[in-house]
């Protein structure tokens, strides 16, 4: 289980090797993109709170990268955290993450992409519930669910 400390680890000293890349240009991200995502995934942006389709979702099953596929997290560590983002307490796998510091915005943050093909998914903060105390919050536009069943 991750810890804050390892995620300053990661964003501070480098991050875990993911088990593939995917690179592709601006312009081939969009012609597989929706304007949306392109901008969410991107260009670092965010969807407006309670906008995600995902976001109100408790079905089984697992959140993947919008852009490339690889899994990022699932239902069994999702949680109602009340911001109007899907939540987590834990990445699917270590190495499925990556994690960079965000001084964006006058804020110290910790920013957090696809591990895969560095899309921007959100960010992680050090206020979720026991036992990780992790809160991953990521947008909507920027996973897609496989449901199990
Ligand atoms: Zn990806």
């Amino acid at each position: 289980m991750l810890l804050w400390k390892d995620i300053m680890h990661y964003a501070v000293s480098g991050n875990p090797v993911p088990d593939r890349r995917v690179e592709k240009t601006e312009a081939e991200w969009k012609e597989v993109l929706t304007p949306e995502q392109f901008r969410i995934t991107r260009k670092k942006g965010t969807e407006r709170p309670h906008s995600g389709a995902l976001c109100s979702i408790h079905e089984a099953g697992e959140y993947a990268c919008v852009c490339c596929n690889s899994p990022l997290f699932d239902s069994t560590i999702k949680f109602e955290s009340g911001t109007g983002w899907p939540s987590f307490t834990q990445p699917i796998k270590a190495n499925a993450i990556k994690y960079e510091k965000d001084v964006s915005f006058g804020m110290v943050r910790v920013e957090v992409l696809c591990n895969t093909c560095d899309g921007h998914l959100g960010h992680v903060f050090p206020d979720g519930p026991a036992p990780s105390g992790l809160r991953y919050c990521i947008n909507s536009e920027s996973m897609k669910m496989i449901t199990s069943d």
